[in-house]
C-alpha cells in the first residue's frame, strides 16, 4: 500500500512538473513573439540574434541583416484607419514568414519595422531574397489593393571588421536611411 501511495504521489509530481516546463515554455514562446503578426518581437531578435552573430563570426560564415520599414505608414493610417495599418502590417508579416528559410530570423523590431538576419547568406544571394520578397509583397498587394503599401531596406553583411552586432547594425540601418532620402521603395545595400 505504502509502495503504491509513493508511486502515486511521484507519478503526480512529475506529471505536475512536466505540465509546468511546458507552461513556463509557453509563455517564454509568447513573451518573445509579437502578438499582432506572430513574428519574433523585439525581445525575440534580442534572445537571438547576437548568438546567430557570434557563431557566424566563429565559424566565418556568410551572415546578412536587412533593415525594413514601410514607407509612409503613418498616411496609411491616417488616411485608411488603425485597423486597415494592423492589417497591413499583418499582410506584410505573412509575406515575410512565407520567405523565411528554418534558419532564418525575421522580427518586428519597431512599429512597422522588421529585421532579416539571414545565415549562410552572402550579399548576391541576400539581394536575390529582398527582390523575391519586394515582388511577393507587390502581388500581394495586387490582390488586396486595399492593403497597398511599399517598403525600403538597408542590407550589410557581415564583414572582418563587425566586432559587434550593434557595429553591424548600424550599417544596415544607414543603408535604411539611404533608401528613404533617395526617394524610397527601394533597398540600399551598405558594403
Ligand atoms: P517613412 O516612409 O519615412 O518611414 O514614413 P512613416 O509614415 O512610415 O514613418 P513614421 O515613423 O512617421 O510612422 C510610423 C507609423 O507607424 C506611426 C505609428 O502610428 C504607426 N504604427 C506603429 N505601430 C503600429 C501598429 O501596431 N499598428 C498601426 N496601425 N500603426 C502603427
Ligand atoms: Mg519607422
Ligand atoms: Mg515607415
Amino acid at each position: 500500500q505504502l509502495a503504491a501511495n509513493i508511486t502515486l504521489v511521484l507519478t503526480t509530481v512529475a506529471v505536475l512538473v512536466a505540465w509546468r516546463d511546458e507552461a513556463d515554455a509557453k509563455l517564454l514562446e509568447q513573451a518573445l513573439t509579437d502578438g499582432l503578426t506572430g513574428l519574433a518581437n523585439r525581445r525575440g531578435w534580442d534572445a537571438r540574434a547576437p548568438a546567430m552573430f557570434d557563431q557566424a563570426r566563429r565559424h566565418g560564415t556568410p551572415l546578412a541583416l536587412i533593415m525594413l520599414d514601410l514607407d509612409l505608414f503613418k498616411h496609411i493610417n491616417d488616411t485608411r484607419g488603425h485597423e486597415v495599418g494592423d492589417q497591413v502590417l499583418r499582410l506584410v508579416s505573412s509575406v515575410l514568414l512565407d520567405h523565411r528559410r528554418s534558419s532564418d530570423l525575421v522580427a518586428r523590431v519597431g512599429g512597422e519595422e522588421f529585421a532579416l538576419l539571414l545565415p549562410h547568406t552572402d550579399q548576391a544571394a541576400a539581394i536575390v531574397i529582398e527582390q523575391r520578397l519586394r515582388a511577393a509583397l507587390r502581388s500581394s498587394c495586387d490582390r488586396q489593393p486595399e492593403l497597398r503599401v511599399d517598403y525600403s531596406a538597408g542590407m550589410a553583411v557581415l564583414q572582418a571588421h563587425d566586432d559587434s552586432l550593434t557595429a553591424f547594425t548600424v550599417r544596415a540601418d544607414s543603408g535604411l536611411y539611404m533608401a528613404k532620402s533617395q526617394g524610397r521603395g527601394q533597398l540600399q545595400v551598405v558594403g
